[in-house]
């Protein structure tokens, strides 16, 4: 069977820092080498929520507060009420570092006025002031979920003033082994609600963590088309030896 997805790339032109539109190159790439037809849909300011509901994958990339806060304001009139729809029904999300924030309830930026959040995911963010150090860095996490790829190593590259905090209704995604993840003190890293993926995770963190990419992958396919199946293995050596790489940098022992 010939599957086709589309894919949902919201604010392609203001949120994607850190290289984070290879997520998108990762996901296309993995999808075609399988010969799933994917097309990329460009979700802007100018481009109302219509097409949204055809999409059977969403992604949302990183930004500095001054774009976030551009985006955040159009998604939450126009885009978050579809988007929530789509999540609470179980379609696959990625969303990154500003992204993960603007999920959230609030992320209160060190200066300025507290950005609303679409309350998709039950959690805030609060930036401490410009004193406080910026979380930078590579981060090793291992998966706690989802149940499938459990106890992966994921890894990736930080760089977010905010702290976030999660609330009761998510699951943390992952466990810090090296580097700060959510907010530097509860070694917790990202957070997973349904089929939707939050972290702050940047590098970008699909390419690197070719596992996650697959899952979200198999789980669009499986939801739209409502069956179980399995995707063939793909030829992953150099993103091994870009992981091995990294780790060797971070002192981490790899499997
Ligand atoms: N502006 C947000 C922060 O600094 C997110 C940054 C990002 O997306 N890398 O926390």
């Amino acid at each position: 069977m010939n599957y086709k997805l589309n894919i949902a790339w919201l604010y392609p032109d203001l949120m994607s820092t850190y290289g984070d539109r290879g997520n998108i190159i990762c996901l296309t790439k993995r999808c075609r080498e399988r010969a799933i037809d994917v097309t990329v849909k460009y979700i802007t300011l100018e481009t109302n929520n219509l097409s949204l509901p055809e999409c059977n994958l969403i992604f949302m990339g990183g930004a500095q507060d001054r774009q976030q806060k551009l985006a955040s304001e159009d998604f939450l009139r126009v885009k978050a009420p579809v988007i929530k729809t789509m999540v609470e029904n179980n379609i696959p999300a990625l969303f990154v570092c500003a992204a993960y924030q603007t999920v959230g309830h609030y992320y209160r930026p060190y200066k300025g006025k507290d950005i609303k959040g679409a309350s998709i995911f039950d959690l805030v963010t609060v930036h401490p002031g410009d004193q406080a150090k910026r979380l930078i860095g590579n981060v090793a996490a291992r998966l706690l979920v989802p149940s499938e790829i459990k106890g992966e190593l994921i890894i990736g590259f930080e760089n977010h003033g905010g702290r976030t905090t999660l609330g009761n209704n998510i699951k943390p995604l992952a466990k810090v082994i090296s580097g700060r993840g959510n907010n530097g003190r509860d070694l917790y890293e990202g957070a997973l609600y349904k089929n939707a993926v939050g972290s702050y995770f940047h590098g970008p963190i699909l390419p690197k963590n070719p596992v996650l990419a697959d899952w979200l992958i198999k789980k669009a396919v499986e939801i739209k088309y409502g069956k179980k199946i399995k995707l063939a293995l793909l030829n992953d050596n150099l993103a091994d030896l870009a992981r091995k790489s990294i780790l060797r940098k971070m002192n981490i022992n790899y499997d």
